[in-house]
C-alpha cells in the first residue's frame, strides 16, 4: 500500500513537472511577430489639412434607410473637386449611381496588381442625440486640439485623409509604381447596396483583381489588451457574418379566465431564455487565435504564459473572455434578442407571439450552424424558425503572410513607433464585404489611436478626432502608398 502511494505520488510529481516543462518551452517558442523597421522622417502635413477636414464635416451626407439628402452628396463631390485640385487633374474619376466615386491613379508598372483603398461618404443621423452635443454635429468646430462632428471617426477622416495624402504626394512629384484605386461608397451605413456593391460589380466587369483592399474596421487601441502597456494596432483580417432570425409560437386563443398551462408568449419566452443561457460555442480558431499569437509574445509573463499554452489555459481564457461583451464577441457567434411582439389585449389569450434575434456569426460558423443551434437548443416543434434573406455568412479570412498585411503592418510600425500589430476579427459590417470577388486579401483598419473610453463616440455623441490623430492618419496613408509601391 505504501509502495503504491509512493508510486502514485511520483507519477503525479512527474506529470506536474512535464506540464511545467511544456508550458515553459511553449512560452520560449512564442516568439515576437513584430517587424523591425527603421525610423522614418516625419512628413510635414499642410496646415490647411485640418481646415479641409472641418469643411468636409460641415456637409451633412446622412444616409437613412428611407432616403438620402441628394444635395448634400452632390455638395460633397463638388467639395472634393475644389479642395483637391491636383488629384482631380491627374486621377481618373468615375461616378457610380450618381453619388459614389471611384478614382484611379495609374501606376508606372502595369504588371503589379493595383491596391484599393475604401472609405464611405455617408454618415449616420444625429437627431435623437442632438441636444447632448457640445458643438452642432455638422459645424466642424475645431477646439482644444480636436475636430468635432459627425463623420470625424466614421469615416470622413479616412476618406479626406486619403485624398490629403495623394494631393501631397502629387505635390512632391511622386508617381506610384503600382496603380492605386480609391472607392468611396455613399450608403455604407445602410448596407452599401447602391454604393460599394455597385462599385464592386463595376470592378468585376472590368476583370480587375486587387493585390489588397484596405477599408475601415479596426483601430489602434491605447491599452487595448491586458498585460500590454503599448498601443495595439489591430488589422481586421475578417468580419463576422450576420443573421436575423424570427421565432414564432402559435397556440389556440381564448378567454384568459381559462388559460392553458402555457400561452404562446410563455412558450416563446422559454425558448428565448434557453437560447440566452446556451450561447453558441466559443473558439480561439481563426482571427482571434491569431490575435493572441501576435499580441501574446509582447505581453507580461502571466498573460504570455496563458496565451502560449491555450491547450492548458483555454478554458480559463474563455471564461475570462465571456465576462465582457467586447471579448465575448470575438470568440463566438453572439445571440441578441432585439425585438418581441405578442398579445393584443389583457384578457385575451394570444394566438401568436414572435421574437427577432440577431446573430453575429464568427468565421467557422455559418447561417446553417446558427439555424441548427437554434433548433437543437429550443427543441420545440411549436416554434417556427425563419431566417431573414438579408443574412450573410462571415467573410473569408485574409492572409497575414500576404503582401497587403505585411505592408500595412510595416507602415503601422513606422508611423506608430511603439505599436504592437496584430490581426483581428471585426464584429461589425463594413463595405469591404462587397469586394470579396475582386480581392483575395482585404484588411480593415482606421489608422486612428483611441482609448477604449472613446469608442462610444463612433455613431455616438460628440464624435471627434484629435488633430494629432488626423495628421498622423494622413502620414499613414502617405507612407502606405509609398510602401505599397516598393
Ligand atoms: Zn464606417
Amino acid at each position: 500500500m505504501k509502495k503504491l502511494k509512493r508510486l502514485l505520488r511520483r507519477i503525479f510529481l512527474f506529470t506536474l513537472f512535464a506540464i511545467l516543462i511544456i508550458v515553459i518551452y511553449n512560452m520560449i517558442r512564442f516568439g515576437s511577430k513584430q517587424v523591425k523597421v527603421d525610423r522614418i522622417a516625419e512628413v510635414a502635413i499642410s496646415d490647411q489639412a485640418v481646415n479641409r477636414l472641418a469643411k468636409a464635416i460641415q456637409i451633412p451626407t446622412i444616409s437613412r434607410s428611407t432616403h438620402i439628402d441628394t444635395s448634400a452628396f452632390v455638395g460633397f463631390i463638388a467639395y472634393l473637386n475644389s479642395n483637391f485640385p491636383k488629384t482631380h487633374r491627374l486621377l481618373e474619376r468615375k461616378t457610380i449611381n450618381d453619388y459614389s466615386l471611384i478614382y484611379k491613379w495609374a501606376g508606372k508598372n502595369s504588371v503589379l496588381k493595383p491596391a484599393l483603398f475604401l472609405a464611405h461618404i455617408d454618415v449616420v443621423p444625429v437627431e435623437e442625440s442632438l441636444s447632448q452635443w457640445k458643438h452642432p454635429p455638422f459645424s466642424g468646430t475645431v477646439e482644444d486640439g480636436y475636430i468635432y462632428g459627425r463623420g470625424t471617426l466614421d469615416d470622413k477622416s479616412s476618406l479626406v485623409g486619403i485624398m490629403e495624402a495623394i494631393e501631397q504626394l502629387i505635390g512632391e512629384g511622386y508617381r506610384p509604381e503600382r496603380t492605386i484605386y480609391l472607392a468611396f461608397g455613399h450608403d455604407e451605413e445602410i448596407g452599401g447596396r447602391n454604393g460599394a456593391k455597385a462599385i464592386a460589380q463595376y470592378f468585376d466587369k472590368k476583370h480587375l483583381e486587387f493585390e489588397y483592399v484596405l477599408d475601415e474596421g479596426s483601430l489602434v487601441l491605447t491599452k487595448g489588451m491586458p498585460g500590454i502597456s503599448k498601443p495595439i494596432g489591430l488589422i481586421g483580417i475578417a468580419e463576422k457574418g450576420y443573421a436575423t432570425v424570427k421565432l414564432s409560437a402559435k397556440t389556440e386563443g381564448g378567454h384568459s379566465s381559462m388559460p392553458p398551462a402555457q400561452t404562446a408568449i410563455g412558450t416563446l419566452s422559454k425558448a428565448i431564455t434557453t437560447l440566452e443561457e446556451n450561447p453558441m460555442p466559443a473558439s480561439f480558431d481563426g482571427p482571434t487565435g491569431m490575435l493572441m499569437d501576435y499580441a501574446g509574445p509582447e505581453a507580461s509573463i502571466p498573460i504570455r504564459m496563458a496565451l502560449a499554452n491555450r491547450w492548458l489555459f483555454g478554458g480559463l481564457l474563455k471564461k475570462q473572455f465571456a465576462k465582457k461583451p467586447t471579448t465575448n464577441a470575438i470568440m463566438r457567434t453572439t445571440t441578441a434578442v432585439t425585438m418581441i411582439d405578442g398579445g393584443i389585449q389583457e384578457n385575451v389569450l394570444p394566438t401568436q407571439a414572435s421574437a427577432t434575434l440577431n446573430f453575429r456569426i464568427r468565421p467557422g460558423d455559418d447561417i446553417k450552424t446558427v439555424e441548427n443551434h437554434i433548433k437543437n437548443t429550443i427543441n420545440n416543434e411549436l416554434i417556427s424558425i425563419k431566417t431573414d434573406r438579408s443574412s450573410r455568412n462571415p467573410s473569408k479570412i485574409s492572409d497575414d503572410k500576404a503582401f497587403g498585411f505585411r505592408v500595412i503592418q510595416r507602415t503601422l510600425q513606422e508611423i506608430f513607433p511603439d505599436v504592437v500589430v496584430a490581426p483581428s476579427l471585426v464584429v461589425a459590417g463594413t463595405d469591404s464585404k462587397h469586394y470579396q470577388q475582386v480581392a483575395v486579401n482585404t484588411y480593415r483598419l482606421l489608422p486612428f489611436q483611441l482609448g477604449t473610453d472613446e469608442l462610444d463616440r463612433i455613431h455616438g455623441v460628440d464624435e471627434r478626432i484629435s488633430i494629432e490623430n488626423y495628421t498622423r492618419a494622413v502620414r499613414f496613408y502617405h507612407q502606405l502608398i509609398k510602401n505599397s509601391c516598393e
